[in-house]
């Protein structure tokens, strides 16, 4: 059993590109081997801005999958599930709307944000302005520890933090607390209960604070234990009511600025985008069409890297010898633009193939997608229907 438990997710409003690749879902590869994850299909988020477009979201939304599973998210690893198929979801969205003071969602910096860059739609709604509640309710529902997040999403994660402390500090003191807390103990095994039990006894004894850490290191440490048990247990520590709803951490995630076709970051509305399983003619008909450094008007007229599209592609998928060719090259008027592209090109399609052999048994027998996603889904709602037995019977719903 991990510690750790990771949530993250995807809306699904179009064809995933390589920018989602190196931004997103190489990271998801690297954390199923590391932590408890689980991947999301954003179905209601999509809603929030794209109500008026439904579509798109069921048309995208199993080829999203397939992309997934393509780039090797793996569901012997992660759980892959669909945020509508988990009503507990909308159930704690809406327990949390009710102590959610109107500020903190007003104030969130990527509203006033999302507001100005989709100008052309009308995000004057209910649910845009509760997106960020029903993100926190996405985490929460889980009691995921850890969310993996750009930097522009930090004030999302707090978002979250201060709903918890919210919520906690209004219902935290569950009926029977301290009986639920002796059971938790009682899941450490003999020789831990002991320890605990005794660094307990010195803390609120004798104020002892290398006991207090000691046993939270000790409850740290323990794998065998449910994230409700733990926090249980940290809350009985220093006798303080019980944490119902843990608060994650950000995950902080190194930017990725993947460069598209055009030189700028790679996005679907820059019309910029290689599209993750792109036919390999496509990509070298759309990388030989590439700008490069306007100076290099003809095959003789030397150019600079440094002015070129393609010479940040390089960066993504030349090594260093190749990039040295290019500069070389390209300042001496040695190569041609085309001679240039043709290791970029070479580079992609070895990224892809791997995908495309993954894809292929989801796309001959789709049922195969269907089934993990069900699969995903059922064990997806037996976490969340666990909180939320907490969650109803901490606001007096429990009947
Ligand atoms: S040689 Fe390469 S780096 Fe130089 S301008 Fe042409 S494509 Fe760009």
């Amino acid at each position: 059993m991990f510690a750790d438990r990771v949530l993250s997710g995807m809306r699904p409003t179009g064809r995933l590109h390589l920018g989602h690749y190196h931004g997103v879902i190489k990271n998801w590869v690297q954390l199923q081997s590391e932590h408890e994850c689980l991947f999301m299909v954003a179905d209601w988020h999509a809603l929030t801005t794209n109500y008026d477009d439904v579509g798109v979201i069921e048309s995208s939304l199993w080829d999203m999958v397939i992309d997934w599973l393509a780039a090797g998210v793996d569901p012997a690893q992660a759980t892959i599930f669909i945020q509508s198929k988990v009503p507990e979801h909308a159930e704690l969205h809406l327990a949390l709307s009710m102590i959610c003071p109107l500020g903190w969602l007003e104030r969130v910096p990527t509203y006033k944000d999302q507001i100005e860059k989709l100008s052309h739609k009308d995000l004057a709604t209910y649910g845009f302005l509760g997106y960020p509640l029903l993100q926190a309710a996405d985490i929460l529902v889980y009691k995921a520890n850890r969310v993996p997040v750009g930097e522009d999403q930090v004030p999302h994660v707090e978002l979250t933090r201060e709903m918890a402390r919210r919520f906690n500090h209004l219902y935290g003191r569950e009926p029977g607390f301290e009986d639920k807390a002796i059971a938790s103990i009682k899941k450490l095994g003999s020789k831990k209960s002991k320890l605990y039990q005794q660094m307990r006894t010195r803390y609120q004894q004798e104020g002892d604070d290398e006991a207090l850490d000691a046993a939270r290191a000790l409850l740290a440490d323990t794998q065998n234990l449910s994230i409700g048990d733990r926090e249980r247990l940290f809350a009985f520590l220093e006798n303080k009511g019980r944490v119902i709803l843990p608060e994650p951490d950000a995950l902080l995630t190194a930017a990725s600025r993947m460069p598209g076709l055009d030189g700028n970051k790679m996005s679907k509305s820059y019309g910029n985008t290689i599209a993750l399983r792109e036919a390999p003619e496509s990509v070298s008909k759309k990388v030989r069409a590439m700008p490069t450094d306007p100076a290099r008007v003809r095959r003789t007229d030397p150019g600079d890297p440094a002015k070129c599209p393609v010479w940040q592609l390089h960066q993504v998928y030349s090594d260093e010898a190749t990039r040295e060719w290019v500069v070389k090259g390209c300042t001496s008027a040695g190569i041609g633009c085309l001679d240039c592209k043709q290791p970029v090109i070479e580079g992609v399609l070895k990224e892809q193939q791997p995908m495309f052999e993954r894809a292929q048994k989801y796309l001959d027998d789709p049922t195969l997608v269907k089934a993990i996603v069900a699969d995903g889904c059922e064990r997806a709602r037996k976490i969340a229907n666990d909180t939320m037995k907490d969650v109803r019977e901490a606001m007096g719903l429990g009947y």
